[in-house]
Formats: C-alpha cells, sequence, structure tokens
C-alpha cells in the first residue's frame, strides 16, 4: 500500500516509481517485527538511537541479512560515533562539522569508508542540521577532502506542521541545495532523503529518492 502510493506519486510527477527507495524506519520496534518487514523485500533500514541499534543488529543478536543496509538517522552523540560507524552502513543524518573528525577516525579504525548525507535544518522546531546552504556546503567541502567520508545524500525533516504549502517549501530546498552542491563540486550523484509517513507523497513530488517511513509501515499496514 506504501508502495502503491509512493508508486501513484511519482508518476504524478513523471518519474520512475524505480527511482523511490523506501527506508523502513525500525525504532522502537522490536527485531522481529524488523524480520517480518525484511521478508516483504524491504532492503533499508532507519535507526535514530545508538543504543537500540546495539541491541538489535549486533552479537549476540542475529546479523543482518547480506544487502540489507541499516543507516543511522538520529541525532549522533560524539561519544558514539565509534559505535555507529562499527554497527551502521551508512550516517543518514550528518548534522554537524563537528563529528566529522570523529567519523573519519572511526572509519580508520574499522578500515572502511561511510556514506553520509548531510542533514539541512528546514525549520526552527527541529534543531537538528546545518542551519543554511552556505554552512552545509562548507561542511560538504570538508568530507570531500577526506578519504573515508563518502558523500552520498542530503537529508532533511519538514517542519512540524499540516500547511502542505511548508512542506513543500522545505522539500524544495532541499532539491535546490543538490542542485548548487552539483555546480560546485564534483560529486557525480546526490541522494534525497526526505519524507515520512505524514508527508511521503509530497516529497517524492519534489525529487525524494528515499522516503523514510516508520508509522505507516509498522503498524499492521503493509508495504
Ligand atoms: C522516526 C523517523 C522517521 C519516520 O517517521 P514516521 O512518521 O514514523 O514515518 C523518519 N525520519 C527520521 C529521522 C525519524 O526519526
Amino acid at each position: 500500500m506504501i508502495r502503491d502510493r509512493a508508486s501513484k506519486a511519482a508518476i504524478r510527477a513523471g518519474r520512475d516509481p524505480a527511482e523511490v527507495q523506501l527506508m523502513a524506519v525500525s525504532k522502537f520496534q522490536p527485531r522481529a517485527s524488523i524480520d517480518e518487514v525484511l521478508a516483504s523485500g524491504i532492503t533499508l533500514l532507519g535507526e535514530s538511537r545508538v543504543q537500540e541499534v546495539r541491541e538489535k543488529y549486533l552479537p549476540p543478536a542475529p546479523a543482518l541479512q547480506e544487502g540489507v543496509e541499516l543507516h543511522f538517522i538520529g541525532r549522533l552523540q560524539r561519544n558514539k560515533v565509534k559505535q555507529a560507524v562499527k554497527a551502521c552502513s551508512a550516517l543518514g543524518s550528518l548534522d554537524r562539522d563537528e563529528l566529522i573528525p570523529d567519523l573519519v577516525r572511526s572509519c580508520e579504525q574499522e578500515e572502511k569508508i561511510l556514506p553520509v548525507f548531510f542533514e539541512l535544518n528546514s525549520g526552527e522546531k527541529n534543531k537538528a542540521g546545518y542551519a543554511d546552504f552556505d554552512a552545509l556546503s562548507r561542511g560538504v567541502e570538508r568530507a570531500l577532502a577526506t578519504d573515508r567520508l563518502k558523500v552520498s545524500g542530503l537529508m532533511t525533516m519538514a517542519p512540524l506542521t499540516s500547511d502542505e504549502h511548508e512542506i513543500r517549501v522545505a522539500f524544495r530546498s532541499l532539491a535546490a541545495c543538490r542542485e548548487l552542491l552539483f555546480r560546485r563540486f564534483a560529486v557525480p550523484s546526490l541522494e534525497l532523503s526526505m519524507g515520512m509517513s505524514s508527508d511521503f507523497e509530497i516529497a517524492i513530488e519534489e525529487g525524494a529518492t528515499i522516503i523514510r517511513v516508520g508509522t505507516l509501515l509498522f503498524d499492521g499496514v503493509q508495504t
């Protein structure tokens, strides 16, 4: 049903539905429910607390099957960077420059290259994220100068409002940021991670390539 609605939104916007990946946001869900959702063909999970990541996916919990990716999408504390880098396949919510040196150090220890998504703050109500394009662009420049971080995309959360126009404006700003980054840096492609249970169709209309859905997916509704 989510996939159906997502496909229709893509087609409405003249896009190929295959361009939009569905991330199952599995925070607060027990591993059993997550495994059920994975059985339906989902290959991308999002978690927002490091402790939950540890409990649900690291030994003694069973490892995730091959091909399933786990993105960390919460506000990451510096003292948890190492654990997040170890357990996750990407940081889907890089919200401040302060984290970059810690991320690089942990990647060196783990001998990995970490895909990161830069988070743009799209309103006063949600405080995480870079305040504007210039700040975000400087962060991207820093990340590109490292050989451990891969700049994979941009992410935002719409402001907490029922005003559809305001939500759309936030998503449109993220898409505009991507265009500016393409002009400024030699990055071949960038994902747009935006849209949740209540606004994923608007996000798809505005160019989302990853939608992050929790409530709607896990509340007994089928994918
Ligand atoms: C919880 C969460 C989501 C999913 O929200 P729902 O409204 O449950 O779909 C998406 N992105 C982030 C960053 C989240 O923390």
